[in-house]
């Protein structure tokens, strides 16, 4: 078998992107106060700021959204979108939201009170922000490979179930209304979960009478990080792993702007039947009636077709070999990663990168702004701007659109990166001139340091 891994798709419509100068980027990053979120995006080249809601859809996609039925009521839609959710996932109650957060305020806001206690191997941002909404605390118990950025484990997003068992212990049974277990691992840099966690996991659960809940957001690409590394997995098909893996859970919360493969949506699943009623007549004051929940008729179709283009094996080869390519041809040149690639992005390690920059100068707002510089590329900071002093690393995601960019863009991305890691000794830090009072990272406006 040939070894060059190709997009398995051909363009049948394009959307063309612009290039501009390295003075004028000069001007637009000034304008935009050295914060990339404030940057138009007709001025950026290659677009890695998320892999949130930025996929191309398939032609069969576009097919499925002029079959959308916008019935106000049992929309024919609704019964094409729960039954791909059900197929793959199992559970017996399909609850349509506009994206994933709203999934999660809608589950912890009816399981969850002031006090309790939600472990997550790692809580992404916005699930630990609604689990503090209603008061209670949201805990991370990753194994502590996960936290490492250089370590090479092939299962980093682990749940480490010993502390699982013993915060269990020390908090109470009855303080813990829900266990969550997010696939992949996205906040700990995309790693995937074994199979034997997700059983070892659900078993402490069972053992405890505790529901198990998976943050599905990206369960495609865990699923086929099993199957390539998992022993007993090599010859199943990825819609088989999903299927084992959540028939371990009770329900899940997910966006179907990630492995949904649309631009919008989301759900939330659950076997219980007291629950599910709770959390429609609360959909119904928020997101809208339970056959739509938030969503046009035409999104149900595209996300229906969405998740089981997800799952082909084709797409998830290319999805992680080019997502590995980008991070093995830059580490290859010692420029520093957190390892091993994880499924959606690569993270590089900003104070690695750049050691003469102090977090209190953002190492990685200075990364990201230099990307650009070089070559039109926007990224993310997670670091000490988006946290502030909580910030553990100092990270530059570059999240990969799902179908949209091709291997030549990749290699573009590389080049830039190199020629950035050959002036890294000439880059400075950044100075804070404002900041709102809460997620100051999208709005903050920055200047260089004399
Ligand atoms: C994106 C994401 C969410 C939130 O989903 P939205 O659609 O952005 O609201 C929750 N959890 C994880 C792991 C995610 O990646």
């Amino acid at each position: 078998m040939p070894h060059t891994i190709i997009e398995p798709f051909r363009i049948k419509s394009v959307e063309p992107i612009r290039w501009t100068s390295r003075a004028q980027r000069e001007e637009l990053l000034r304008a935009a106060h050295y914060n990339l979120f404030l940057l138009p995006a007709d001025d950026v080249l290659i677009d890695l700021l998320t892999d949130s809601g930025t996929g191309a859809m398939s032609t069969h996609q576009w097919a499925a959204v002029m079959e959308g039925d916008e019935s106000y009521a049992g929309s024919r839609s609704f019964e094409r979108f729960s039954g791909s959710v059900r197929d793959i996932f199992g559970y017996k109650h399909v609850i349509p939201t506009h994206q994933g957060r709203a999934a999660e305020r809608i589950l912890f806001g009816i399981t969850c009170k002031k006090g309790d206690v939600v472990p997550n191997n790692t809580h992404f941002d916005t699930t630990r922000a609604n689990v503090e909404f209603v008061a209670a605390e949201a805990v991370d118990c990753v194994i502590p490979e996960g936290r490492d950025p250089r370590c090479n484990h092939p299962f980093k997003g682990n749940m480490d179930v010993g502390a699982l068992e013993q915060l269990i212990a020390r908090v109470g049974r009855e303080r813990v209304p829900l266990v969550m277990l997010t696939v992949t691992n996205n906040s700990g840099g995309g790693q995937p979960v074994s199979m034997e966690n997700v059983r070892q996991v659900s078993a402490v659960c069972k053992k405890h009478k505790i529901p198990l809940y998976f943050d599905a957001c990206r369960f495609a690409e865990n699923s086929y990080f099993i199957k390539v590394r998992e022993k007993g997995y090599e010859s199943k098909h990825p819609k088989q792993i999903a299927q084992e893996m959540f028939s371990y859970g009770d329900g899940c919360t997910m966006s179907a702007k990630k492995d949904g493969m649309a631009n919008i949506g989301g759900f939330l699943c659950t076997n219980d039947d007291l629950l599910a009623q709770q959390e429609k007549d609360l959909l119904i004051l928020t997101e809208g009636y339970p056959t739509y929940g938030g969503l046009a008729g035409r999104d149900l179709e595209a996300i229906a077709v969405g998740l089981q283009e997800a799952l082909e094996e084709d797409y998830l080869r290319y999805r992680i070999a080019s997502t590995a390519y980008l991070g093995n041809h830059i580490a290859a040149q010692g420029v520093p990663i957190v390892q091993p690639p994880g499924g959606h992005a690569i993270y590089l390690d900003a104070s690695a990168f750049l050691p003469q920059i102090p977090p209190a100068q953002f190492p990685a707002v200075a990364l990201a702004t230099e990307l650009y510089l070089e070559g039109g590329i926007r990224s993310v900071e997670i670091g000490s701007l988006m946290f502030g002093k909580a910030a553990k690393m100092e990270l530059v995601r570059l999240a990969i659109p799902r179908r949209v960019y091709t291997q030549s863009h990749v290699d573009y991305v590389v080049e830039i990166i190199l020629e950035v890691w050959k002036k890294r000794e000439s880059i400075r830090g950044l100075k804070l001139l404002y900041e709102a009072s809460f997620l100051r990272h999208f709005t903050a406006r920055l200047e260089p340091v004399a």
